[in-house]
Formats: C-alpha cells, sequence, structure tokens
C-alpha cells in the first residue's frame, strides 16, 4: 500500500489579513519514484514572511502561488528512497521541498536539494542561521549596508531570524548594533544572548516622539547603515537619524504585508543625507552564498553566532505558526517539526 503525505495546499487567497482558511491539509498517496528522482522525508520546515506575499495574486518579483498546490517552503530532511546516484538513502539535505511531510524530487536539476552536514550545524540551522535567512543578513549588510569598525548599524525585527544575524555579523565586524524589536523578553534577549549593544522596543514607543528618543539613546552617535525590515513608523524613525552617506538595505517590510499601506513619512531625507537605499531579493545574489554560508556555518558551529528557534509541533500547525510569524508571535527562527 502506498505511503500517504500530509500536505497543506493554498486553498483560497486572502481578502486583507490571512486567516488558517486561506489553507487545506490534505492526505496524498506518495507515487512511486521514477528514474532520477528521490524522496525525502522532511524534519523541519521553515515559515517565512515571503509567503504572505505569494498568497496574493499580485506583481512582485515572484509569481503567485497556484490555488490549490502545495504552499512553497524550504525543508531540510533525510533520503529515504533513490533513484539517483547523486543522493544516497540517509544522505540529510535542504530543498524547497514545500509544506509537506514528504517531497519527490528530481536530484537531477540543478539547485534544487543539496546535502548538508550535520557533523557541526544542527540540521534545522540550514533554515535558519546558516540558510536563506543567515545569508539575507549577511548579503544585506555586507553587501549593502556596507559596515566599517566604529560606526552604527540598525536592524528592525531583530531577534527574528534574518535580523538576529545581522545584529552578530555587525558586532563581528566592529559596529554598535542596535535592534529594535517588540516587547522587553525580546529586547531583553537581543542584548544580553545576542550580545548588541542597545535594542529599542517599538512596543514601548508608539508615538512617534517616543521612539525618537529611544533611538537617539540608542544609537548616540546618529545611524551609518539601516537593515530594513518592517517599514512603516520605524522606517520612518530610523530615516530621521540616518548619518550623512548612510546606507540602507530594504530586506523586508512585513507591516504591510497583510494589505496595509507602508507610507514613508519624509522622502527628503534621502537627499538632504544623501543617502543610499536599495532593496533586494537574496536568491538573486546566488553569488555570494558560498562566502556568506561559510562564514555563517563557521560562526555556528564555533557558538559565536546564536539564534533561537520557535518550532510548532506537526504539519496541522503549520498555518496557525505562520500567521502567528506575521503578527510577531514567534521568537527566533519560525519552523514546524515533521517528523
Ligand atoms: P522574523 O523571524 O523576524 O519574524 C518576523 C518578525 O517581524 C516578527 O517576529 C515581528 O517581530 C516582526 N513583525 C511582524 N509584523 C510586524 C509589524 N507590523 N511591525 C513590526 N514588526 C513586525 O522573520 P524573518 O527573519 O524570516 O524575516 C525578517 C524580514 O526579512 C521580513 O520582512 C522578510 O520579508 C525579510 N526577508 C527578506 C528577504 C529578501 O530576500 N529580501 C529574504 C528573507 C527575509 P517583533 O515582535 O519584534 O515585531
Amino acid at each position: 500500500m502506498a505511503m500517504i503525505n500530509k500536505q497543506v495546499l493554498l486553498a483560497s487567497r486572502p481578502t486583507v489579513e490571512a486567516t488558517v482558511d486561506n489553507f487545506r491539509l490534505v492526505e496524498t498517496p506518495l507515487p512511486a519514484l521514477a528514474e532520477g528522482q528521490v524522496l525525502v522525508r522532511n524534519h523541519y520546515l521553515s515559515l517565512d514572511p515571503y509567503m504572505r506575499m505569494r498568497m496574493n495574486d499580485a506583481k512582485s518579483y515572484a509569481a503567485p502561488q497556484a490555488l490549490d498546490t502545495v504552499m512553497i517552503g524550504g525543508t531540510v530532511g533525510e533520503v529515504v528512497d533513490s533513484k539517483n546516484a547523486k543522493f544516497a538513502v540517509g544522505d540529510k539535505v535542504v530543498g524547497m521541498g514545500g509544506w509537506q511531510q514528504y517531497s519527490v524530487v528530481d536530484g537531477n536539476l540543478p539547485g534544487v536539494m543539496r546535502k548538508v552536514d550535520t557533523t557541526h550545524v544542527p540540521l534545522s540551522a540550514y533554515l535558519g542561521a546558516v540558510g536563506m535567512p543567515g545569508v539575507t543578513a549577511w548579503y544585506g549588510l555586507v553587501k549593502l549596508c556596507m559596515p566599517k569598525p566604529g560606526e552604527t548599524i540598525v536592524v528592525s525585527a531583530a531577534s527574528g531570524a534574518v535580523g538576529s544575524a545581522v545584529g552578530q555579523l555587525a558586532k563581528v565586524r566592529g559596529c554598535r548594533a542596535v535592534g529594535i524589536a517588540g516587547g522587553a523578553d525580546k529586547c531583553r534577549y537581543v542584548v544580553e544572548e545576542l550580545g548588541f549593544d542597545a535594542c529599542v522596543d517599538y512596543k514601548q514607543h508608539r508615538d512617534a516622539k517616543s521612539l525618537d528618543a529611544a533611538l537617539a539613546e540608542a544609537a548616540p552617535n546618529g545611524i551609518d547603515g539601516n537593515f530594513e525590515n518592517v517599514g512603516g513608523v520605524i522606517l520612518d524613525a530610523v530615516l530621521r537619524r540616518m548619518n550623512a552617506f548612510g546606507r540602507m538595505a530594504l530586506c523586508g517590510m512585513i507591516s504591510g504585508y497583510d494589505g496595509g499601506a507602508v507610507p514613508l513619512s519624509n522622502p527628503s531625507l534621502i537627499l538632504t543625507q544623501r543617502l543610499r537605499l536599495e532593496g533586494f531579493i537574496v536568491s538573486e545574489h546566488m553569488e555570494v552564498w558560498p562566502e556568506a554560508l561559510k562564514e555563517l556555518g563557521g560562526l555556528v558551529a564555533t557558538g559565536k553566532l546564536k539564534y533561537r528557534e520557535s518550532v510548532a509541533a506537526r504539519i496541522e500547525e503549520a498555518p496557525e505558526a505562520f500567521l502567528g510569524l506575521l503578527k510577531g508571535k514567534n521568537f527566533g527562527k519560525q519552523l514546524v517539526k515533521l517528523i
């Protein structure tokens, strides 16, 4: 009898906020493998903010997710059957397996799946600090913020998968690292565990005047590099404190992913402060991945790059965990355990 694969499909598109009704859990028999294919038992699924944009039928850097198909998503797992000489049973792999327990992968397609070494780096870290979020942090910081020792780097969503790596990589480069995060617990973690120099709890500073004062205290010499993950009032406050010739890496605008407007209140500061502002998509910079992964892997293996995970226990919990991520209920990299 064929084995059963639990999968989560995109059932409908959100009108404004995404809800659990936009997803559907199905049980599908696994097909027999064809020549060249590999069967992977996924151990962890990565939940990432970009998935929210794929749920919309709107113009973006990537095509929308088709309805009634398995939700897109990064996974790590173990090869359990193989008809491809490049992959053996027992190999640990990272790929885009999607929201499902098993994935059937064409092992000959370039770049769809790669083997990973779990001797010094835990398997799940290949979805976080030593995976796409880590490389995102590395690219935006190193290539766009171009940090120099003694400069101040600010990052929003600082306790999350990307933000936590940005601040720690900035510290390695001799910078002052300032986080912005939601809540006292997250801010304490960012400073005490991750070693940032300061963290502004934006939930404690709801109006612009109060947020400006908190940021001035956290970044007394102004801001030279901003790694933007949130947008809106947070970006406005950072912009007001940018030093002349500062650099801004536009990585994410999560405050608007559920459809709200994310206005920029004073873009003329970009001119008067002669700022450089650049958006980027990490998958379009594959040339930096080997260098970035080498540094990130080395730092994680030696305990110098710390990270935290929020782990949902079963695939059935993936939709709820994903909606929580969009509201800051996660604390660190949001994963779903699939085994
Ligand atoms: P996180 O682990 O940081 O989780 C998301 C965090 O965003 C939440 O925990 C919450 O933190 C914060 N957040 C959510 N809604 C709001 C809001 N309305 N206002 C302020 N903060 C909010 O996610 P990732 O590290 O995976 O992603 C961080 C950012 O990086 C996202 O914007 C994502 O889209 C972007 N990204 C971009 C990539 C690229 O190639 N450009 C690649 C990967 C990620 P808190 O509780 O502190 O508010």
